[in-house]
This record gives C-alpha cells, sequence and structure tokens, in this order.
C-alpha cells in the first residue's frame, strides 16, 4: 500500500518536472531561461495561496482581491512562458513582478518583508536570460534605484492598508520564508541547468572527436587519428613500438568481379579481423583505400613477423560471406622497427618499400 502511494507521488512529480522542464516552442531558444522562469513563477503563485489564506483568516477583504489578481495575472505569464519568445516572457515577469513589489509597498508598508523580493528580481534578470553583462549590470543598478526611492518614499507616506500586529507578524514571515524559496529555487535550478549543459558538451565533444578520427566505412582510426597516435608515442619518449603497412592483394579483382558493395564487405570484414587482432597490442588504422597501418607496441621486428604472419594465414583462411559468394582474400605486409634516430616518415616509408618488395616477390607474405 505504502509503496503504491510512493509510485503515485513520484508519477506525479515526475508529470509536474516535465511540465516545467518542457522546451519553449521556437527550437532554436534555450530552454534553460523558461524553465528558471516558470519555477519562479509557481513560487510566485505558492505565495499568493499562502497570503489569501492568511487574509482570508483576517478578513482583509482588499488584499484577498488584490492577490486573487496577481494569481490570475501571474498564471497567464506561466502560460505565455510556453508561447512566447523566451525573452519576451522574460520581459513581462520582470515588469509584471516590479510593479507587484512597487505596489504591494505602498498597500502594506516597508517594513514587512516585501522589499527583498527585489533582491529575488535581481538573481532572476542576472541567471535568466542571456542579455550582456551591460544590460545586467543597469538592471541591478536600476533595482537599487527603485529600492533606495521606495524607502524615502514610505519614509513619509503611510501604507494604504494597515495591518495589525500579528498580520504584520505572519506576513513579515511567509515574505521572508518565500523569499528564501525562491532565492534557493533559483540557484538550484540554475546550477542544475549548467550542470546539464556541461554534461551535453562534454557528450558532443567525445562524440565529435570520435567521429573525426574514425573511417565511417570500416570504424577504424583515420589516417589523421593514427598520424596522432604515433607523433603522441614519439613525444612521450615511447619509442620501443613496430610499424605495419598491410594492403590487400588483387582487391581491384573483387570489385571488378564482385561489385564494389561485395568490395566494402570485405573491407569491414578484414577490419574487424585486424582490430580484434591488435587487441592489447597497440592500434590499427585504414590507411588508405585497401591499405593498413598498424603501431604494434612492445616487440621486436622479429617477434612482430611471427605475429603478423598467424593474421596472415588467418586471413587467407577466413570467408568473407557475400550474398550467395565465400570471397576469399590475401594480405601483404611490410614491417619496420621505428628508429627514434629519424623522422617518423622515414619508418612510415620503409614498412611501405618492405611491403611494394612483398608484392613485387608474388605476395600473400609479411616482409621485415
Ligand atoms: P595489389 O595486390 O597490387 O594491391 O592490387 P590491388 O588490386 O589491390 O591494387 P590497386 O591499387 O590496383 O586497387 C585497389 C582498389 O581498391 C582500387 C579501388 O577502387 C579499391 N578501393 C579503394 N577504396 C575502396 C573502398 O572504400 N571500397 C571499395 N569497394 N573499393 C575500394
Ligand atoms: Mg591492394
Ligand atoms: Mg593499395
Amino acid at each position: 500500500m505504502k509503496s503504491h502511494k510512493r509510485e503515485l507521488a513520484m508519477a506525479i512529480w515526475n508529470k509536474i518536472a516535465a511540465f516545467i522542464n518542457k522546451d519553449v516552442s521556437d527550437e532554436n531558444e534555450a530552454k534553460g531561461t523558461a524553465v528558471i522562469m516558470r519555477v519562479f513563477i509557481l513560487s510566485m503563485l505558492f505565495y499568493f495561496i499562502l497570503q489569501i489564506i492568511l487574509f482570508v483568516t483576517y478578513k482583509e477583504v482588499p488584499l484577498i482581491l488584490y492577490m486573487s489578481v496577481m494569481i490570475l495575472l501571474y498564471a497567464i505569464v506561466f502560460f505565455c512562458t510556453y508561447k512566447f519568445k523566451t525573452a519576451v516572457s522574460f520581459w513581462i515577469v520582470q515588469v509584471l513582478t516590479l510593479c507587484w513589489i512597487i505596489f504591494s509597498v505602498l498597500l502594506t508598508g516597508w517594513e514587512f518583508g516585501i522589499p527583498h523580493f527585489l533582491f529575488v528580481l535581481l538573481a532572476l534578470s542576472l541567471v535568466g536570460g542571456y542579455h550582456r553583462i551591460y544590460v545586467k549590470a543597469l538592471m541591478a543598478a536600476a533595482y537599487g534605484t527603485i529600492r533606495l526611492v521606495l524607502y524615502f518614499y514610505m519614509m513619509n507616506a503611510g501604507a494604504y492598508c494597515s495591518l495589525s500586529r500579528i498580520e504584520g507578524m505572519i506576513f513579515q514571515v511567509t515574505n521572508t520564508l518565500v523569499v528564501y524559496l525562491q532565492m534557493t529555487l533559483l540557484i538550484v535550478t540554475f546550477s542544475k541547468e549548467i550542470q546539464a549543459t556541461e554534461r551535453k558538451l562534454v557528450k558532443y565533444n567525445k562524440k565529435i572527436v570520435e567521429l573525426a578520427s574514425r573511417d565511417p566505412l570500416t570504424k577504424l582510426y583515420n589516417r589523421r587519428a593514427m598520424i596522432d597516435k604515433m607523433n603522441d608515442m614519439v613525444a612521450m619518449n615511447q619509442n620501443y613500438f613496430c610499424i605495419a603497412i598491410a594492403d590487400i592483394d588483387f582487391f581491384k579483382k573483387v570489385n571488378d568481379t564482385y561489385g564494389h558493395e561485395a568490395g566494402d564487405e570485405v573491407l569491414k570484414r578484414v577490419a574487424d579481423t585486424l582490430s580484434v587482432f591488435m587487441e592489447g597490442k597497440g592500434y590499427v588504422a585504414r590507411w588508405g583505400g585497401e591499405e593498413f597501418l598498424f603501431l604494434y607496441q612492445n616487440g621486436n621486428g622479429d617477434e612482430v613477423k611471427m605475429e603478423f604472419d598467424k593474421l596472415r594465414r588467418q586471413i587467407g583462411k577466413m570467408t568473407i560471406p557475400y550474398k550467395d559468394l565465400e570471397l576469399i582474400v590475401h594480405m601483404t605486409f611490410g614491417i619496420q622497427e621505428y628508429d627514434c634516430k629519424k623522422p617518423l616518415d622515414a619508418s612510415i616509408s620503409k614498412a611501405d618499400e618492405k611491403l611494394y618488395r612483398g608484392k613485387m616477390s608474388g605476395r600473400d607474405k609479411v616482409v621485415f
């Protein structure tokens, strides 16, 4: 029974949260400000309901009417945040709240905590809206000035409604509590928005880096990413590695005989095999069309040659299903130990020369 109630409460809360977080109608607008404004407006509506309860208790009819009108106005503005542009809603909320503060001070007096709402309004203008810093500074100056003008004005003028001692105390307590609540809500919502935005940025950034470093067909690293990796190794003084370049033998024939699509399928299957083979040994990249470059860590040329011989045999035995065909390909490899005394390119060229020698001397072999 208890868990059922909990579930119901969670479901209701999730609905409310989804409603507050609903995106603005224009997809080019950020929703952060709209969400912050909705949270603020809801807290104002909560405040007016509290005050109506207070004033009903003490039969303050004009104040009950006043708070009811405010509920209506804020409810309208709440729906504006779904319909209007965020910037328009932002200014409507600011102007309405400012008018409400001034009018409330004139109505009930300076001493019951209403002027504190000017601080909330300032916080709202700083965290909501993507205005330039000078607009924010101007708003801060304006709110400060309004507060002082109101203070001096109220020193001489009395309030229109006089509240009894106990009413004044309750009014002061609810005003103070709501100001603290609103400040907390605004800043918590704002920091949550920022964290969410940061997480999104980090995620997209990772995605972009990943996309930019991968070959779309084989999903292997592309040439640029591999060059970066090799340069990183050299920069970190990790000079003990071999470079291997491999090329599929007579690949053009696959394309010419079975079509480009079959060629693509072969490239994907071969790439998968190479990638599994290199797990824990280093990196492999698609270096060009049907050419792959390996960065083999922690092995001398002889050891690496033996490993690549195993791989070469594995590839030769592999059948690649394509439609109702079973394709077979072979590969030739050239291996070079990295020579840290020369530029990286020199070792890559050496590996390439050995690959060429392998091609010239019959293919399907590993040359070191
Ligand atoms: P060799 O044994 O000397 O390497 O002969 P080869 O036929 O493999 O070499 P060649 O360089 O003549 O042909 C490579 C072919 O690879 C030509 C090109 O159309 C094809 N190719 C390059 N990239 C792709 C690709 O992404 N997909 C497909 N299907 N074919 C590609
Ligand atoms: Mg080839
Ligand atoms: Mg080639």
